[in-house]
């Protein structure tokens, strides 16, 4: 969701329409492909999550080549293909249907590939955050990695906490109700979430005796 706010607070859902706001959605997402290693048990899981795909050259890296991927499947007419299929029967003028695909433009190649860099990164940015538990120590984030082992952590949010998942559900509704107002609604839910991890952050430093760290 984060990186679906990201997308639509900037506006570039009216330029490239819904696949660019799924680009970002899933490149948001993205890092924490490193997660998958809990197939192959508690210890690969220790040693991988939080690390190969939480850091900054991996995780800007995977970001631009799926958002470079994307933008290659829109030039194709892809995305628009696929719209099409889930509006069979609606009248022509309601389908995302275009004469033919987009032709190919750096400019927005360099769009989408900023997209899908700074969506993935939004991930890591909340993570240093969402890192706090009242009985577990908190998870820091090697963003340097595998260049440096140094890690950075500031434990402001629970784990699983739900104080931004309920804004954001709340969001949703609102996107639903109001889809020309995308741009505002993502402003004012992104706000709101900053200002509760900023909220909570301050709860925490005033709750941590001394010395914790
Ligand atoms: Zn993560």
């Amino acid at each position: 969701m984060v990186g679906i706010n990201l997308a639509l607070a900037s506006g570039l859902h009216r330029r490239y329409g819904w696949p660019i706001v799924s680009v970002a959605a899933f490149t948001s997402a993205l890092p924490d492909w490193d997660g998958l290693s809990i197939l192959f048990g508690g210890e690969a899981y220790a040693r991988a999550h939080r690390v190969w795909g939480h850091n900054l050259l991996v995780a800007a890296g995977s970001g631009a080549a799926v958002a470079m991927l994307a933008y290659g499947l829109d030039l194709r007419g892809y995305f628009t293909k696929i719209a099409d299929r889930f509006r069979r029967g609606a009248p022509a003028s309601d389908k995302l249907t275009r004469a033919r695909p987009p032709a190919f433009c750096f400019v927005d190649l360099v769009i989408w590939l900023s997209v899908g860099i700074i969506s993935s990164l939004s991930h890591l940015a909340v993570d240093l955050f969402y890192s706090f538990h009242a009985q577990l120590t908190p998870w820091p984030l090697p963003l340097l990695w595998p260049f440096s082992d140094r890690t950075w952590v500031f434990p402001a949010v629970a784990y699983g906490d739900l104080g931004a998942t309920a804004i954001f559900i709340i969001e949703m509704f609102c996107l639903v109700r109001w889809p020309a107002r995308a741009q505002f609604i993502a402003w004012i839910s992104l706000s709101l979430v900053a200002a509760y991890i900023v909220i909570r952050w301050g709860l925490v430093l005033n709750s941590v005796p001394p010395g914790y760290s």
